[in-house]
């Protein structure tokens, strides 16, 4: 490669007054150290996503860019984490030949960009996964659902990438290629490995957050699960079909039984079993409806194709 490669590292922001200060130092010093150095062209820029943050972001990033080393993307409301990197992707792709996407309180640790960049400029990658060596700083319970759900997943037939969040590398290719999975059910970690091309990995330890409180509380965390699995597998719709072949099976058995009590002439005095099996069944076919249900919806908010995210302005100097 005789030109330098433009890069952009693409960070989204929502509410994140308290970390983006110290972030920003950071990642202007490193950017400046990588162009000083003679690793990626001078063009290389930060780029902020405010996903319609209510705090004083927006002021801070419009003051960021006065330098000329921050690009602003102001999203008109607040389209999540998956949206928000999207949109970050779309307003780097004609200028950037490779882009990094790195959440904003920097707990992803920004010393192995450079070995990214080096995988990407020397080995020819496409795609650079930024992967977690361990989970020491997670507390307990946030490792251990986000393990079980990866398992999970890998049982499910979805290919993720182990311990890896959205802090990768990409050449400016493979986000095109990106760009092209229009669904809105977005969930990169799945989608990125259908792409394809070479691909390398960087390992590194995940830090604290440093200031802020996590933007991902129980709840959006659950639905963001919930999207993943729904998003790419239908084994658990398959599943409820295996269930209710099983239990017509119990049932037809339960029928002999009945009709051998009866004309043995038993008397039948089951009423505290019949009732558990009301509910059981209820509830099994409650589980079911709510599984098609969930994928149902998903096809609703698929074929309105509304668009996923709205850029309000963008600040490059
Ligand atoms: N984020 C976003 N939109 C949202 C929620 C979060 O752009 O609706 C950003 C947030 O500003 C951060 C990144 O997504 O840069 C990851 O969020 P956070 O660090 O709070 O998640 P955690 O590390 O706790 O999983
Ligand atoms: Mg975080």
């Amino acid at each position: 490669m005789d030109k330098l490669p433009v890069l952009a590292i693409i960070s989204p922001c929502y509410n994140e007054e308290e970390v983006l200060p110290s972030t920003t130092q950071r990642l202007v010093a490193l950017l400046d150290d990588m162009v000083q150095r003679g690793q990626v062209a001078q063009e290389s820029r930060i780029v902020y996503v405010d996903d319609g943050s209510r705090d004083r972001t927006w002021e801070l990033i419009e003051q960021y860019t006065q330098g000329g080393k921050v690009v602003g993307v102001k999203l008109a409301g607040n389209s999540g984490h998956q949206n928000a990197l999207m949109a970050g992707m779309q307003s780097v792709v004609d200028w950037a030949d490779a882009q990094i996407t790195i959440d904003a309180d920097l707990q992803d640790d920004i010393a192995v960009i450079p070995a990214m960049v080096r995988d990407y400029a020397q080995e020819g990658c496409d795609i650079v996964y930024g992967v977690r060596r361990e989970r020491k700083t997670d507390t307990w319970f946030k490792r251990t659902t986000a393990q079980g759900f990866y398992k999970f997943m890998h049982h499910l037939g979805v290919k993720t990438v182990y311990n890896h969040a959205d802090f990768r590398l990409m050449s400016r290719r493979a986000t095109r290629q990106l760009l092209n999975y229009r669904e809105r059910n977005l969930f990169l970690r799945g989608i990125v490995p259908l792409i394809g091309y070479k691909t390398a990995m960087e390992y590194y330890d995940r830090a604290e957050r440093t200031a802020g409180e996590s933007k991902y509380p129980l709840s959006k965390m659950l639905n963001f699960a919930i999207d993943g699995i729904t998003s790419f597998s239908i084994r658990p719709v398959r599943l409820v079909l295996g269930l209710g072949g099983v239990f017509m099976l119990i049932a037809l058995v339960m029928l002999v039984y009945v009709l051998v009590s009866y004309f043995s002439g038993r008397a039948v005095s089951g009423w505290a079993s019949m009732i558990l099996s009301i509910w059981f069944v209820g509830g099994c076919v409650l589980v079911g409806l709510g599984i098609v249900g969930e994928y149902i919806g998903k096809i609703y908010i698929e074929v309105k194709d509304r668009p996923r995210y709205n850029i309000e302005k963008i600040i490059k100097k």
